[in-house]
């Protein structure tokens, strides 16, 4: 299957899914609420460990709020709540790891004293 079939046209590259995803977990497509949105996921995905945190970070900041990662970890006010990427570090999953704990704070941030994976109540 293609992109361009599961963005109703609009993503008009001719890549092929699993091309797009290129190894990484889960990937967006064409974002923005307004959009026909595709987000497409590992076939793997729903083995890890909480696969929603990183669906809802899909659906939420790039599905329907068109926001790139780097605009997300750039956000002053999340950072406020704790949203924290290390130093010259492209990896994303600490937006979905942050979202595991109710946005309160980021696991493994060298500056939090205690901040457990996955506490949201949205996740028991
Ligand atoms: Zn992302």
């Amino acid at each position: 299957m293609k992109l361009i079939e599961v963005t109703g046209g609009e993503f008009t590259l001719n890549n092929i899914l699993t091309g797009y995803l290129s190894g990484a977990n889960a990937a967006t497509v064409n974002m923005g609420f307004s959009r026909q949105t595709a987000v497409l996921l590992a076939p793997n995905f729903f083995s890890q460990s909480h696969p929603e945190t990183t669906l809802v970070h899909e659906i939420v900041f790039h599905g329907y709020a068109a926001q790139i990662d780097d605009n997300v970890f750039g956000n002053a006010y999340f950072t406020t709540k704790g949203l924290w990427r290390p130093a010259n570090s492209t990896a994303t999953t600490n937006i979905s790891t942050w979202m595991g704990t109710d946005c309160t704070c980021t696991p493994g941030n060298p500056a939090v004293q205690s901040c457990p994976t996955n506490t949201a109540n949205w996740l028991k």
